[in-house]
């Protein structure tokens, strides 16, 4: 039988916004009250090892005596974190707020965060549709307007699979794994201009060149979190593989070499045989 320790209310609490994350709402909490934000959440969970780790995931007992110190219900707490995201999607959850809506931000000190400034797979905010500013630069404007619509898709497509765990023949989120690896240009580029070649580049081209002109870096499939002016791109890519099927993914590997094509075919892999046992199962229908 599961074991809960009996945790004290706190005397004052705060309400929350609308999807405030749950590291945002204790450390305002936290910074009522003067103590630090670890202080606070470890008051009823002495064993949690950071803020982000109560974010991303907290257990069932956990959830309950957070309940109980802030005087709400166990499923209220973990709408606050992202427990129920999809797995293949974890990777897309920023370290720090990239994004705000200029809509949704709340005229409170401290300023609260909202889970949707963590998801690096949106562009536009959950709760009004509003396009999203970025947190550092709130003028930077998308470099790829162009593919506005066909980003909006993107959006959808891993938002669904994300939040709602939406199954289809290709992970969204592995299509952007995919989308990220190195890239073999001909003729071979100078060994500092290497980073800037991404498969991606084969279906959004003028990815090359903007990258060329605004950054020194680009992130990896490991941590593919992109700044929000040139998340567009990104986003676009996957609708567009998305809806293209699998001919494009046959085509996109030939643009790499070596470890990168043989980890690009090993990832690519499970959206094959998915394809496959799709046309398999329309062709049986319809016989
Ligand atoms: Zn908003």
């Amino acid at each position: 039988m599961m074991h809960v320790v009996a945790t004290r209310r706190l005397p004052v609490i705060l309400p929350s916004v609308t999807d405030e994350l749950l590291s945002s709402w204790t450390g305002r909490h936290a910074s009522f009250y003067e103590v630090s934000p670890l202080i606070t959440l470890r008051h009823c969970i002495p064993e949690i090892r950071s803020l982000r780790s109560a974010d991303l995931d907290l257990t069932n007992d956990q959830e309950i005596r957070l309940a109980n110190m802030f005087a709400t219900k166990p499923p209220a707490i973990r709408q606050m974190t992202f427990t129920d995201i999809a797995q293949a999607s974890r990777r897309l959850i920023a370290a720090r707020p990239t994004q705000v809506c200029v809509n949704c931000s709340a005229g409170l000190e401290p300023v609260p965060v909202l889970r949707g400034q963590l998801q690096g797979w949106r562009i536009t905010c959950p709760l009004c549709g509003n396009q999203f500013r970025d947190v550092d630069d709130h003028e930077r404007a998308s470099l790829f307007r162009q593919y506005l619509d066909t980003a909006l898709h993107g959006e959808k497509l891993l938002d669904d699979e994300a939040r709602r765990g939406v199954k289809t023949w290709a992970s969204p989120a592995g299509i952007v794994h995919l989308l990220l690896m190195r890239r073999i240009e001909l003729p071979f580029p100078a060994e500092e201009e290497l980073w800037r070649f991404r498969v991606l580049g084969k279906i959004i081209p003028e990815l090359d060149h903007v990258l060329a002109e605004s950054c020194t870096s680009f992130p990896t499939p490991q941590n593919p979190v992109l700044p929000l002016h040139l998340r567009a791109a990104l986003l676009a890519g996957v609708a567009m593989v998305h809806s293209s099927g699998v001919e494009m993914l046959h085509m996109l590997p030939r643009s790499t070499l070596g470890l990168h094509r043989r980890r690009f075919d090993r990832e690519a892999m499970p959206f094959f045989v998915s394809a496959s046992r799709m046309k398999h199962s329309t062709q049986m229908q319809l016989i």
